[in-house]
């Protein structure tokens, strides 16, 4: 696996052949089995794998967490070369945004609601640095997790939306054996709050168990939701909604669900018309 830190290496280590397929995983680092499951279905499908390590301040607000965000850059080459990626870029931020950086790319509705709400200007920040990202590696497909699930539409509608001929591969979530969902952001939990954490998605295995008893109502279903969170002490809910999958509008299938548990930030989904085991 090569490193490489500047678009001019990047461009010189992935070549420009538009006949060999490349596939390109963006991320944040601290690698997880969520992100190792994208680095091998890239692995699958391209000649030429690239990994980005980004951690992207333009979608961070003030006062998020920026700073303390978990770093671990050989662990996670070594992670990544064990998957498979030929290619780990891993830019400055100068590099990313030089001096004079004036350019953005907004997807305005989607990007409104839920996540979009509460972290105003976070998508406008994924959407440029996604877009930079495919002008530079110039892949035939990207991947993303289910798990940031307003994120997937977010990118899905700006390839669309400029033409940038990109596919869109979107992975399953990969889930911890009580259900919680792979974050780099679980390392912030207190064993306690790793014990409460999971109460996300017992939130939505018991709404997918509703639906599955026939409950349609997305009133009802979203009461079954906010009760599950509610009785956990720990967790401080700050939305869940049912909403269509692509559109990110209401009503649909798709339960999305964020939380606090103590400081830590915690977003989950899961589409209600398919059980969640466990
Ligand atoms: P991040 O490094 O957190 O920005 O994540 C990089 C990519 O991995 C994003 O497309 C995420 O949606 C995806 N991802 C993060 N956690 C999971 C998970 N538990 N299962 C599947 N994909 C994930």
């Amino acid at each position: 696996m090569r490193i490489v830190r500047t678009v001019a290496a990047l461009r010189e280590a992935v070549g420009t052949d538009p006949a060999v397929p490349v596939g390109l995983v963006p991320t944040m680092g601290a690698f997880h089995a969520g992100h190792l499951a994208l680095f091998r279905a890239a692995r699958a499908e391209n000649d030429v794998v690239v990994a980005s390590l980004f951690v992207n301040p333009a979608q961070f607000r003030p006062g998020e967490d920026l700073a303390r965000y978990p770093r671990d850059e050989a662990r996670d080459e070594a992670l990544a070369d064990e998957a498979g990626v030929d290619v780990l870029f891993v830019p400055s931020v100068d590099e990313m945004y030089p001096p004079g950086f004036q350019t953005w790319v907004e997807v305005e509705e989607l990007s409104r609601g839920l996540e979009g709400a509460a972290r105003p200007g976070h998508f406008r920040g994924v959407a440029t640095v996604c877009l930079k990202l495919f002008s530079i590696v110039r892949p035939r497909r990207a991947y993303f997790g289910q798990k940031d699930a307003q994120q997937a539409a977010v990118v899905k509608r700006l390839v669309r939306d400029l033409d940038l001929g990109v596919e869109i591969r979107v992975g399953p979530i990969v889930r911890e054996e009580d259900g919680l969902a792979l974050s780099s952001r679980n390392v912030y939990l207190d064993p306690a709050e790793r014990k409460a954490a999971a109460s996300l998605s017992d939130a939505l295995r018991d709404a997918a168990r509703a639906y599955a008893a026939g409950e349609r109502d997305p009133v009802r279903l979203r009461a079954v939701l906010v009760a599950r969170l509610r009785a956990e002490p720990l967790a401080d809910l700050e939305y869940a909604e049912l909403v269509d999958a692509a559109t990110f509008e209401k009503p649909g299938t798709l339960a999305v669900i964020a939380a606090r548990i103590g400081k830590t930030r915690l977003i989950d989904n899961h589409d209600l018309s398919i059980p969640l085991p466990g």
